[in-house]
């Protein structure tokens, strides 16, 4: 299957590989080679990833990882394979799943690489292995737009283009999403297993990760020594830690199924996601989810749902119900805690002086009036700096609800130094986020082959506190043709 295509000449790329994953064995993956693509080009590349995996310039610029990125040679030492896994999706068991168009080539300086789009695996089901231009692109910007807000997040070191055809609803591109992780370790994983009632491999999956991720649950009298028990509360702790920063900084998912849930607490599988425009709870952001499953305010409640579905998978290796039950009571305490740190750190204030109300209050006045998130906090922070709240006070039709917390919120102020609230409140409140429409304007310029505006944008949404002073516009309010953009799961 897939054969290689390239006669190679003597390698370049001198990476130390290791496959640790690949060490589980075959139950839990197939081998195989990626499928070519014809005459790739680069789409986007990110220096900073390259850099973790210490690549340097010139290779990272070379025909060698360009065509390697692509499936049309394999790099050496590397380890192509698709793992399996199972999941629920929207609520109901979705039995087997997989790598449908990802594969693992292994892992360099402790970072796995995948390559996502790279063609048909035995976990394609219906699916062609393939990804398309723009949701590569999407994919690509967003990893890296939200590493560098803080969020935990998978990253991506490129995205290589094909004029091969794809069909989604219309022929597209294809595109190769090369991305890096620790880990592309979901929930799903676990759950395959326990459905077919595997526990040997159960155990084995488990007991990998523990070694590799979370060797601190070897030792947790809390659960007296039960290290599976307390696996499924560090995976509690990364996954409240990651929704109270999607809660904070306004990103909507879009596909919280369980096997899109990471089991290191990362952001993963971005595809209809979007950070809000205007705030709005119930906004959903992926054309397909009819039901509103993955509503914006919803995604701390599935995220605990999707950790009792662990839970569930993990049950035989735990033993006891009630020791499961009281792993995931850390979810309940730490993703509402976190989420109020975040919050105070976007005011300016310290967490003591904050109550739960005053947040609320401000949220619904944002409700209500359908402010923009992202605008709405850049200019608190900047109202801070010269003491002019007009420019926030415009984005309130109802402005009595504005005034009053306007005035508790001075109050608050008068408590702290206002220059050093200032200073955290614009590291904290991003100028730019990756907005649909910003992603739709430089897919439309890829499409034409003017890669430029990917380069761009990844430099505005990596600096997304730095004002950019040429790139004001993207710090703008959406435009109205934007209103318009679907994004659905077709990707
Ligand atoms: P997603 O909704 O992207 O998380 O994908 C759900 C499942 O469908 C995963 O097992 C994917 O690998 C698989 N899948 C999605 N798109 C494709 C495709 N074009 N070809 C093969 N498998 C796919
Ligand atoms: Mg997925």
């Amino acid at each position: 299957m897939n054969p290689v295509c390239h006669t190679l000449p003597p390698s370049q790329i001198s990476l130390h590989w290791r496959h640790s994953f690949a060490a589980l064995g075959t139950d839990f993956y197939a081998e195989l080679s990626p499928e070519s693509l014809e005459a790739p080009y680069w789409v986007g590349r990110s220096p900073t990833v390259a850099n973790l995996l210490e690549l340097n310039t010139s290779q990272f610029a070379s025909d060698e990882l360009l065509q390697a990125f692509s499936g049309n040679q394999q790099l050496p030492g590397s380890r192509p394979l698709a793992s399996v896994y199972s999941g629920h999706q929207f609520g109901q068991w979705a039995g087997q799943l997989g790598d449908g168009r990802a594969l693992l080539l292994g892992e360099t300086n402790g970072l796995e690489i995948q390559l996502k789009g790279a063609g048909l695996t035995p976990y394609s089901r219906r699916g062609d292995g393939r990804a398309v231009l723009r949701s590569s692109i999407r994919e690509f910007l967003c990893s890296e737009a939200m590493h560098s807000l803080g969020v935990p997040t998978t990253r991506a070191l490129c995205v290589t283009g094909s004029d091969d055809e794809v069909w989604r609803e219309t022929p597209e591109t294809a595109a190769v999403v090369t991305r890096v992780a620790p880990s592309f370790i979901r929930f799903g994983h676990f759950e395959h297993f326990a459905a077919k009632n595997q526990l040997k491999q159960l155990k084995i999956l488990a007991d990998y990760v523990i070694d590799r991720f979370y060797p601190e649950c070897r030792s947790k009298p809390k659960f007296a020594d039960n290290a599976y028990a307390a696996l499924l509360e560090k995976v509690s702790e990364r996954t409240a830690v990651m929704v109270a920063h999607w809660q904070a900084v306004g990103f909507c998912h879009g596909v919280m199924n369980t096997d899109n849930m990471s089991i290191l607490g990362l952001t993963i599988d971005y595809g209809p996601f979007q950070f809000l425009d205007s705030y709005n709870p119930l906004h959903i952001c992926n054309h397909s989810d009819t039901q509103g499953r993955y509503a914006f305010a919803r995604q701390p409640n599935v995220a605990y749902w999707n950790l009792h579905c662990l839970g569930q998978a993990l049950l035989p290796l735990i033993g006891e119900p009630q020791m499961a039950m009281a792993a995931l009571e850390s979810f309940k305490t730490l993703m509402p805690k976190t989420l109020h740190r975040l919050m105070c750190a976007k005011l300016g204030l310290p967490e003591a002086s904050v109550t739960q109300s005053f947040i609320d209050d401000l949220l619904a006045a944002l409700a209500q009036d359908q402010v923009d998130y992202t605008i709405f906090w850049r200019r608190l922070s900047h109202a801070q700096l010269d003491g002019n709240t007009e420019p926030v006070r415009e984005l309130f039709i109802n402005s009595i609800a504005w005034d009053a917390w306007m005035l508790r919120y001075s109050e608050l102020l008068a408590l702290s130094d206002r220059a050093l609230a200032a200073d955290l409140m614009l590291k904290t409140n991003p100028k730019f986020v990756l907005r649909n429409y910003l992603c739709q304007d430089v897919i439309e310029m890829a499409k034409h082959k003017d890669f430029s505006g990917v380069a761009d944008l990844l430099d505005v949404v990596t600096h997304p506190f730095a004002e950019h002073p040429t790139r004001a516009a993207w710090a703008g309010f959406v435009p109205d043709w934007a209103s318009q953009i679907e994004i659905s799961c077709s990707s």
